[in-house]
C-alpha cells in the first residue's frame, strides 16, 4: 500500500505531533504500582514492512512494559510444543468482558474464552511451565530471536511489582486449577506469565519481531518458519476477534486490523502481506487500551487504506 517512503516518514511525524492533545484524555495503568510511575506524555510510531525497511516517529527506541503483548508470543510458543491439543484448554470466542474477567470461567468450567484475556495467557503460561525447563528464559529467548536483537530482559521492578499485586490473576489461576486446567504448580504459573509480562522492548524492536504474522509464519529477516502458515491466519483471526479487549468490534469497525494491546501502553497491528505497526503511549482508555497509539493506528490505517475487510 505504500510506495513512497519519505511520505511515509513525514506522516508519522504530523499524525504524532496532531495525537497529543489526546494524553489527557487516559490514565496511566496504576493497579501495578510500578506502571504508575511511568511518565504519561510520551508516544512512538512504527512501521516495519516485510522488505526490511523501519520508519519510526518519536520515541521509538525507548523501551516499555510489553505486558498483554506477551500473550502473542506465549501464544506462539505453546501452539508450536502442544499442536491442536491447546484447543481443548482455551477457547478462541471474544469474551465481551474486560481483559481480567474473572465470571465467565466459573460458568465455562475453567475454560477461558480465549488466549488473549488474562486467564487464557495464564493456561498457556502453564503450557510452558510444564513443557519448558526453564519456561522464563525460553520465552526471551524467543523474544530476543525474534526482535534480532540480544539485550533484551525483563524489567525487574515490573515484575516483582505484578507479583506482589497479582492477586486477581492468581485467584483465576486457582480456579482454573480447582477445574484442573493447570498442571503446574500455580505459583510457578503466575511467575512465568508476570514474568513474560514484564519484558521491557521498543516500539522498533517490536515491530520487527512480529513480522512473521503478516509473511504466513516466516519470518523474513531470516527466512525461519516461526509457525505455520495455518497458525499464523488462526493468531490473526484470534487478534481480530479479541485482540483489543471488549474493544475488539469497535477496533475491526475503525481499524479492521488484528491488534493487540497491552496496559504497558502499546498496541501493535498485523498488516498481512506487508508489515507491523506498533504505536506505544502510556494513558489507557477505560478498556485498558492506549488512546494515543489507538488513534495512531486508526489514523494512519484510514490514510493508507489497510482495513482488512
Ligand atoms: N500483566 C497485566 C495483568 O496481568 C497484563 C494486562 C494487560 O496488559 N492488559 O493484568
Amino acid at each position: 500500500p505504500i510506495t513512497n517512503t519519505t511520505d511515509l516518514s513525514a506522516l508519522l511525524q504530523q499524525m504524532l505531533a496532531q495525537s497529543q492533545p489526546l494524553y489527557s484524555t487516559g490514565k496511566v495503568a496504576d493497579y501495578i504500582p510500578a506502571l504508575a510511575q511511568v511518565a504519561p506524555q510520551q508516544a512512538a510510531v512504527a512501521v516495519a514492512t516485510l522488505d526490511g525497511r523501519l520508519h519510526s516517529a518519536g520515541a521509538a527506541q525507548q523501551s516499555f512494559s510489553l505486558q498483554s503483548i506477551s500473550k502473542i508470543f506465549g501464544l506462539v510458543m505453546a501452539m508450536n510444543r502442544l499442536g491442536d491439543e491447546l484447543w481443548q484448554r482455551v477457547n478462541m470466542e471474544p469474551s465481551g468482558q474486560p481483559f481480567n474477567s474473572i465470571v465467565q470461567l466459573e460458568w465455562e468450567q475453567g475454560i477461558p474464552r480465549n488466549p488473549m484475556i488474562n486467564a487464557g495467557a495464564i493456561v498457556v503460561a502453564d503450557v510452558l511451565v510444564s513443557h519448558y525447563s526453564a519456561s522464563k528464559s525460553a520465552f526471551l529467548t524467543f523474544l530476543r530471536r525474534l526482535a534480532g536483537e540480544e539485550a533484551l530482559y525483563a524489567d525487574q521492578q515490573v515484575y516483582l511489582s505484578e507479583l506482589e499485586h497479582g492477586n486477581r490473576n492468581a485467584a483465576m489461576a486457582y480456579l482454573m486449577k480447582s477445574f484442573g486446567n493447570i498442571e503446574a504448580d500455580v505459583p510457578q504459573v503466575l511467575e512465568h506469565y508476570f514474568h513474560q509480562c514484564a519484558a521491557a522492548i521498543s516500539c522498533e524492536q517490536l515491530a520487527r519481531s512480529l513480522l512473521f504474522l503478516a509473511n504466513r509464519g516466516v519470518q523474513p529477516s531470516t527466512n525461519e518458519q516461526i509457525c505455520s502458515r495455518r497458525d499464523a491466519h488462526r493468531i490473526n483471526a484470534i487478534l481480530s476477534t479479541s485482540g483489543m479487549y471488549d474493544q475488539s468490534g469497535e477496533f475491526a469497525f475503525k481499524v479492521g486490523l488484528p491488534a493487540k494491546s497491552g496496559v504497558g501502553g502499546a498496541i501493535v497491528a498485523i498488516v498481512p502481506q506487508f508489515g507491523v505497526i506498533t504505536a506505544w503511549s502510556p494513558p489507557l482508555n477505560n478498556y485498558g487500551n492506549s488512546v494515543v497509539a489507538m488513534q495512531l493506528i486508526q489514523q494512519l490505517a484510514d490514510e493508507l487504506g489497510l482495513s482488512l475487510f
